[in-house]
């Protein structure tokens, strides 16, 4: 099985990264930011509640979403493997995702990093906000908080995967291709 985590700040363009090498290497595609938004639109008590946090880009709780983590995988275990993408996001998130992966006997591949300077990042949020329509992409301040959050909570995650030798970083700037064909050279070199 081939277990792929995509990690980088908002606007790193994980997503679009996500679903590409997903296509191309047949693997699921696991972004919590989507599961949440669909909780969201289906308006869910857990949607209800996640928007208030999300809106504001402050994180779920651990429990929330190691939670729908945990219900995907056991859902998918036939499958080639997982992107995981938008998680996780806090070392409690990393503990419990070694531990459902050590579970089904299925490690962590490779982590892949991708690195956006934060001028780019906030260039290509207002435009994303401007489309989609999502209210966290909409506001300067906010945008600011989810990079405080990732600064604090996620990027020390780089170090986390760095010791267990699974850590790859990569420049997040330049066409969307281009990218594509850089984290598509890593993942085949762990085939
Ligand atoms: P994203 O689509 O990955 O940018 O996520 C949008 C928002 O969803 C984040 O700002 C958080 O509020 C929430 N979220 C997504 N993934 C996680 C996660 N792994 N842990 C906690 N909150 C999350």
């Amino acid at each position: 099985m081939l277990n792929l985590l995509l990690f980088g700040p908002p606007g790193a363009g994980k997503g679009t990264q996500a679903i590409k090498i997903a296509e191309k290497f047949g693997l699921m595609h696991i972004s919590t930011g989507d599961l949440l938004r669909a909780e969201v639109a289906a308006g869910t008590p857990l949607g209800i509640s996640a928007k208030q946090l999300m809106d504001k880009g402050i994180l779920v709780s651990d429990e929330i979403v190691i939670g729908m983590i945990d219900s995907k995988i056991e859902k998918n275990l036939s499958g080639k493997g997982f992107i995981f993408d938008g998680f996780p996001r806090t070392l409690p998130q990393a503990e419990a995702l070694d531990k459902l992966l050590s579970d089904y006997e299925m490690p962590i591949t490779i982590t892949l990093a991708l690195e956006v300077d934060e001028e780019e990042l906030y260039k290509r949020i207002s435009l994303r906000g401007k489309i989609s329509g999502r209210v966290d992409d909409q506001d300067r301040n906010t945008f600011l908080k989810r990079m405080d959050v990732y600064n604090k909570e996620t990027s020390p995650l780089k170090e986390y995967y760095k010791k267990t030798g699974v850590l790859v970083t990569l420049n997040g700037i330049g066409e969307i291709d281009e990218i594509f064909n850089s984290l598509s050279k890593e993942i085949t070199a762990k085939l």
